[in-house]
């Protein structure tokens, strides 16, 4: 395949750069994606996507393939991790489609790196597998990009969507290592014999930990994630390894009747170690020139806020909208970089305050706990987020 010939390479074949490639093409961009794995797949398990992305996904025409695979949650209910005893509730279904005019959904994340690999494939992007870049440098106006595999392009533009390890980042001075934030998630899915009839997204909360559970699979299947506090295993870079109940069981410490029985009926357990980025201080840290990053090569969080993918789908739009608006290749990643640096770092930083709220204790979660019963939805809701972006 001759990637030289497009205009815009993207480097990564995730949830971001599948979301970028797909964007670009339907604004008539002649568009090419290279993936460093030998196969197209997403690991990992669900994810939950606010009405701010389910619009954009609505917008790219997945909205019936998003309501074959997703659960749509009634409500998010906040819950102590101790006592058992419910903390607030946050109205979703039907109040998160009139207000925010789009869906609240949890997706198992291969189902949606299949919609839009599939929506990709049905426009002939070109993709190619087992390409690694390996460098990539600005020389002038032009970008230079290697791959480990031996080859050189020199694309408009490269869309950085390689993941919180990025290479891409050279291209624009960044040299900086992710961070450890000092949380492990665990990870499982347990197989649902009858689907639930009421979906929900619970949180449940305590010192030094928190425990989200949610359907996904069409309600098929329930993905739990505990959070706790603990040393990074080592090679951090290989995120997925294998875990054992009772390490979680120990690091949660008590927990209630109801959440111990949820932990027991996980079948298997996976562990990742939660790595982000300070949040973001410039434009600069966006694009510059002709390289613009997306996703978590620009901007990894901790998961807190349920956005990371949602901004990289974010990002996807602003990028194919900027790049379709005119001007120079310069002007084009510049105006992106503007318009998408400071969401993308309240976010960040709205992650990491939602963590310290969470694993709070003593007075903090008394606060917390008071402030849930008094104000409910109004601390849960997040407007300016699940309103999204024109
Ligand atoms: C526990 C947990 C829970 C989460 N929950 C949510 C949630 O509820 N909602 C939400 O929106 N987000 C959530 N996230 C965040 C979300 O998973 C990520 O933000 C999102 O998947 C990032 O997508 P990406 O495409 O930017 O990066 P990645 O998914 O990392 O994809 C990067 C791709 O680039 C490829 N690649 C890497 N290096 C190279 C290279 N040198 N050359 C070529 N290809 C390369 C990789 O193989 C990969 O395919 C969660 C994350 C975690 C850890």
């Amino acid at each position: 395949m001759d990637i030289q010939a497009s205009d815009i390479l993207v480097t990564g074949g995730g949830i971001g750069g599948l979301a970028a490639a797909l964007a670009l093409s339907r604004q008539g961009a002649d568009v090419r994606l290279i993936e460093q794995a030998p196969a197209f797949s997403e690991v990992g398990a669900g994810i939950q996507i606010g009405p701010n992305v389910t619009r954009i996904l609505g917008d790219w025409g997945l909205e019936t393939g998003l309501r074959r695979v997703a659960s749509f949650p009634q409500a998010l209910l906040a819950r102590d991790a101790r006592s058992g005893r419910a903390l607030g509730q946050l109205p979703l279904g039907e109040r998160a489609e009139r207000v925010y005019g789009a869906p609240y959904a949890c997706i198992h994340r291969a189902d949606l790196h299949q919609l839009l690999l599939e929506a990709v494939q049905a426009r002939a992007v070109p993709l190619q597998l087992n390409q690694r870049l390996a460098e990539v440098s600005q020389q002038g106006h032009a970008v230079v990009v290697r791959t480990e595999q031996g080859q050189q392009l020199t694309p408009a533009l490269l869309v950085g969507a390689d993941g919180l390890w990025s290479r891409s980042r050279q291209a624009v001075g960044l040299t900086d290592s992710p961070r450890f934030s000092g949380h492990l998630a665990y990870r499982g899915l347990v197989p649902l014999s009858v689907p639930a009839s009421e979906p929900q997204v619970t949180v449940w909360m305590g010192p030094r930990l928190h425990v989200v559970h949610y359907p996904v699979q069409a309600g098929r299947a329930l993905n739990v994630v505990a959070i706790v506090h603990g040393q990074l295993p080592p090679n951090p870079q290989d995120w997925d390894h294998a875990a054992h109940a009772a390490h979680l069981l120990q690091a949660l410490g008590p927990v209630c009747r109801p959440l111990q029985q949820t932990l027991e009926s996980v079948p298997n357990w996976r562990l990742w170690a939660l790595n982000d980025r300070p949040p973001l201080t410039s434009a600069a840290q966006m694009g510059q020139g002709a390289v613009a990053l997306l996703g978590d090569a620009a901007h990894p969080m901790r998961p807190y806020l349920a956005q990371g993918a949602g901004m990289a789908i974010e990002d996807a739009q602003a990028l194919a909208q900027c790049w379709s608006s005119g001007g120079t290749v310069d002007q084009r990643v510049r105006r992106y970089a503007e318009q998408r640096w400071a969401r993308n770092a309240q976010v960040q930083t709205r992650a990491i305050r939602n963590g310290r709220i969470f694993h709070a204790h003593g007075p903090l979660s008394w606060g917390r706990n008071l402030a849930m019963g008094v104000l409910g939805a109004k601390v849960m809701d997040v407007p300016w987020l699940y309103k999204g972006i024109d």
